[in-house]
């Protein structure tokens, strides 16, 4: 950003947490403020990793920018706090799918590291080993993952418990995701719910009550066969699906771990809730939030790329100002709030959410 010629300045203890100084920040050519609202008062625009208070978005200047997670279909009350400020808000949840915005799409990169991080707390949290392992004491037979959507998390809990040697397991509602499951060596469990489908941005439609139904029943015996269960579905703008039930977890062995990825959006895992780890009939049940949060120096490393690149794609090198007014694609798709209206199609009032 500072060498697009802007003005960066950065709140003081910003990077503490993953060992980043003040003075880094200043080698990077920031200035480093002890006094965030005069700041927030000066931006033109404003970078977040989290969505602030509605009191603070209110403090920002009328056709300042606002960019970060925004947790935009929970947080009505900082969409409208933007609006009344005639602030435009930017929420990387709903950068657009597609190959050009791909550095920029937040999620993506956050649900990578989450996947990774799933399979590194089972394998902490579980009484056995991942590998196979033939010794003169006897052989192992390798751990027994399933995992319950195969998206950009769950593809990469694949990968990681491959890596260390489980077996694994997967299933999703979206069946053009079987080959990339069976390309990283698990097996892709097929259960006929009838029709699915995807949207137009690759996320999975809702289930009907009686199609999650049908789901439950086909993955009790998956579940009951499984060391570790992670769950990672998610159905875009909506609470996350409940897939996994009570019953489903009495019948796995004492001993296993399930860990439930969706626990910020509703939980996947009966019981499940967020920061909470609990023993069910002798199987673990995690929930823990913020995932990403515990490789948190690749997290920040990450959504640093991503925003930085929306900035960089947003912005006009001749006019020397960002192009949030435009009707760029991707400043449209991520657009929430502008001059003093809330924008997005799937968030107005009257708008429908997707899927
Ligand atoms: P997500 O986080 O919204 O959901 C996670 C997974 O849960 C999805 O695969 C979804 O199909 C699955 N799911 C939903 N309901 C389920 C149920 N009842 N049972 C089992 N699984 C269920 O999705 P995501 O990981 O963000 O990505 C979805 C897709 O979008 C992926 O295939 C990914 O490859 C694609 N994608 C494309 C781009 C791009 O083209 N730029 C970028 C990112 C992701």
């Amino acid at each position: 950003l500072v060498e697009l010629g802007l003005d960066v300045s950065v709140e003081a203890g910003l990077g503490a947490a993953i060992h980043f100084d003040d003075a880094a920040y200043r080698e990077a050519g920031a200035s480093v403020t002890d006094d965030r609202a005069a700041a927030l008062d000066a931006a033109d625009t404003a970078v977040v990793v989290r969505p602030p208070a509605a009191e603070e978005a209110a403090t920002l200047r009328r056709g300042a920018a606002l960019v970060g997670l925004l947790d935009p279909f929970n947080r009505r009350d900082l969409l409208d706090a933007l609006a009344k400020a005639g602030a435009t808000g930017l929420a990387l949840e709903l950068i657009p799918r597609t190959t050009l915005a791909q550095k920029m799409d937040a999620l993506s990169s956050q649900a990578s590291l989450a996947g990774y991080v799933a399979v590194i707390l089972a394998a902490e949290r579980i009484d056995r080993v991942f590998p196979m392992m033939i010794t003169p004491a006897g052989t192992l037979a390798p751990a027994r993952v399933f995992v319950v959507g195969a998206g950009v998390a769950g593809l990469q809990a694949i990968a990681t418990a491959r890596r260390l040697g489980a077996r694994v397991e997967a299933y999703d509602t979206r069946p053009a995701v079987a080959e990339q499951v069976q390309s990283l060596g698990a097996r892709f469990v097929a259960i006929d719910v009838g029709e699915t489908g995807q949207t137009k941005d690759g996320y999975a439609k809702a289930l009907t009550e009686d199609q999650l139904e049908r789901q439950r029943l086909a993955m009790a015996r998956h579940c009951a066969q499984a060391d570790v269960v992670i769950t990672t579905a998610q159905v875009f703008g909506r609470p996350a699906p409940r897939i996994v039930t009570a019953a489903m977890l009495a019948g796995m062995r004492p001993g296993s771990v399930a860990i439930d990825l969706a626990v910020e959006s509703g939980g996947n895992v009966e019981g499940s809730a967020p920061d909470r780890e609990v023993e069910v009939g002798g199987v673990r049940v995690v929930g823990l939030a913020n995932l990403p949060g515990r490789v948190a120096a690749d997290a920040s490393r990450m959504l640093a790329a991503n925003a930085a690149a929306l900035l960089e794609h947003a912005w006009d090198r001749e006019a020397k100002a960002f192009r949030w007014d435009g009707d760029d694609d991707i400043v449209q798709g991520c657009r929430v709030t502008l001059g003093g209206e809330i924008v997005h199609p799937a968030l107005r009032p009257d708008g429908r959410k997707e899927g």
